[in-house]
């Protein structure tokens, strides 16, 4: 099962649903995503998916720090 991850000029989802000052680029692949703020992540949901797979819910948390 393979999802079809957009090129990194197609910014995350997430940034249609926030104000444009919250965005900035992903962590890993500098894609444009809901970065900061309330519900923003440093990593944007294509990176952030796998993240979570190999290291729990929590990696929001433990980036979030780095
Ligand atoms: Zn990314």
């Amino acid at each position: 099962m393979t999802t079809p991850v957009p090129p990194v000029t197609e910014p995350d989802p997430s940034v249609h649903t926030c104000s444009g000052d919250l965005v900035g680029p992903c962590a890993k692949c500098q894609r444009k995503t809901h970065k900061y703020g309330r519900g923003g992540c440093p990593l944007c949901q294509w990176c952030m998916t796998p993240a979570m797979a190999k290291w729990g819910p929590g990696v929001r948390y433990a980036t979030a720090r780095g």
